[in-house]
């Protein structure tokens, strides 16, 4: 029997270990074991319920991710098979709402604005958000001409470079920098938006500028609206996704269905080596795990050493990619003391605003089902590139410093019920520019070697459908080496929506 290990037991590892169990489900004779540092399985992914200390019911908590991009198949097609595909749970959008503060005050996010260019005409002239010459700059995007890249290149430029030079500084800074960036906890001086937003570039070169490329792109999705409408009864087709019990739903499904039998927790991998075509994994605990491939879906900074006895360009590459830590502070509140209208998303902090809290996210409205009745769940992010020094605070720190926040901001009041800090130490790569070129090398140098694979956030796309398909494809590359072919991998992708 064929064996491969898998380190990490995040959305890539596990989407791996699942993987290789459908293979034995159709016959190949082949299983896994993976291996998971924290005692909990999930990676980034973590749900708690936490009940309520007055006893009005309980909270559902995200303390990473919150939801997933639901026009990318990977979740929903995982999902189906898992037979939690009912469970997924859209946004109230009837709700939908973004705060922005500029200038000290709060603005609504104008109705029409796809990332950060302007596709109807009256929301946009009449918002405070940006000043009029502000304003001018944005629809100067309309006439300036597209970039001319020289033949033969990668075209790669900063989201600062990009949004500067076709839509001007202030968008940049009131709106690129904490929607765009913030996605991906950047700094737009640095993000490459090639590895990032490609669809930006093609747009310049397709549509001659961002609000040509996003009518088009707007007109489209009416176009798809009407083509494919909602099925009488289905679900509302949001842009945000999450679960009816919170994102941990769909790892802990994972896990059950490839078998956590088969999973190793609360021991970290020491090393890799390659000892002529088997692997030996060995554990902190001394213990060595023999097998025929490896797949290595933990960040990349924790990857670097253990390839660097296996392949020095792959440890290299992995060390060029740099990542930065955040936490998440989520504070529950009474609904009759917490002081402020509730209807809205969220509220996002551009760097420009020097706060100390990025974002924040309204749990209780975005997602039904996150509070009991009378009671609100909020959240708020702190770290990313630009506030790294915040996260050497202590964990009654930060939850007075995001209160703080958001009583100064929002106008929050009362007292919190409870409160829930998350940290993701180096939790968000940062897809830097050369980012490509890094990954590029790796995964051909990973190619050449059998039963190798590395994937994971780290590398093409930190959504969590991108996750758990890097996993896959790992398993994909190695079962192929061994002449195994999924019948699922013939199946064309199929719409969810
Ligand atoms: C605060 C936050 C909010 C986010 N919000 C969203 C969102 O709303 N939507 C979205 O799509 N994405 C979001 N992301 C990104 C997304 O959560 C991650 O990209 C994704 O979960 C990463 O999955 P992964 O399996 O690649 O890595 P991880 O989840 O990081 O898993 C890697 C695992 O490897 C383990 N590991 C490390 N070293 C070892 C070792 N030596 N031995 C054994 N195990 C090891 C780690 O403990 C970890 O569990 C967010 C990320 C953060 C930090």
């Amino acid at each position: 029997m064929k064996h491969i290990i898998v380190i990490g037991g995040g959305a890539a590892g596990l989407g791996a270990a699942f993987k290789v169990k459908r293979a034995a489900d159709e016959g190949h004779d082949v299983t896994f074991t993976l291996v998971e540092k924290d005692p909990r399985l999930g990676g980034k992914i973590a749900s708690d319920m936490v009940p309520d200390p007055e006893g009005a019911g309980d909270f559902i908590v995200d303390g990473g991710p919150d939801c997933f991009l639901t026009e990318k198949p990977g979740v929903h097609r995982i999902a189906k098979l898992l037979d939690i595909f009912d469970e997924e749970l859209p946004t109230d959008d009837s709700r939908k709402r973004t705060h922005i503060l500029s200038r000290g005050g709060l603005h609504d996010l104008p109705d029409g604005v796809m990332m950060f260019a302007p596709t109807k005409f009256v929301p946009f002239v009449t918002t405070g958000l940006f000043s009029w010459p502000g304003k001018i700059r944005m629809g100067m995007d309309l006439f300036i001409p597209k970039k001319k890249w020289p033949e033969g290149e990668r075209i790669d430029e900063t989201l600062e470079s990009f949004v500067t030079r076709r839509m001007g500084r202030e968008c940049l800074d009131r709106l690129a920098e904490p929607l765009v960036g913030g996605v991906h906890a950047s700094d737009p001086a640095k993000m490459s938006l090639a590895a990032t937003f490609p669809r930006l570039l093609d747009m310049e070169q397709t549509y001659g500028g961002m609000i040509k490329g996003f009518l088009a792109a707007r007109k489209k999705v009416e176009e798809m609206r009407k083509k494919y409408p909602p099925n009488p009864g289905a679900k509302p087709r949001t842009f945000f996704t999450s679960f009816d019990s919170g994102m941990q739903r769909l790892t802990d499904a994972m896990a059950d269905a490839a078998g956590r039998d088969r999973m190793r927790t609360g021991v970290a991998v020491s090393a890799i080596e390659r000892d002529g075509k088997r692997w030996v994994v060995t554990l902190e605990d001394g213990e060595r795990i023999e097998g025929d491939g490896v797949v290595v879906a933990t960040e990349c900074w924790a990857a670097a050493p253990l390839m660097r006895s296996v392949d020095t360009a792959i440890a290299d590459a992995l060390e060029g990619i740099e990542s930065s830590s955040s936490a998440t502070i989520s504070l529950a509140f009474k609904e009759d003391e917490v002081g402020i209208d509730m209807d809205a998303f969220g509220l996002l902090c551009p760097v420009i605003e020097k706060r100390k809290m990025m974002a924040a996210t309204f749990s209780s409205t975005k997602w039904p089902g996150r509070a009991p009745t009378g009671r609100v769940l909020m959240r708020g992010f702190v770290g990313g590139p630009h506030n790294q020094a915040i996260m050497e605070e202590s964990d009654e720190r930060l939850v007075e410093i995001v209160l703080s926040e958001m009583r100064d901001i929002l106008g929050v009041k009362g007292d919190p019920l409870f409160s829930r800090v998350y940290r993701w130490h180096l939790g968000m790569p940062q897809y830097t520019i050369g980012h490509l070129d890094r990954v590029e090398t790796m995964e051909s140098r990973a190619r050449e070697i059998p039963g190798l694979w590395l994937g994971g956030g780290s590398y093409r796309g930190v959504g969590i459908p991108n996750c758990i398909e890097g996993g896959e494809a790992g398993v994909s590359k190695i079962l192929g080496e061994w002449g195994i072919e999924l019948a699922e991998d013939s199946v064309e992708q199929k719409r969810y929506y």
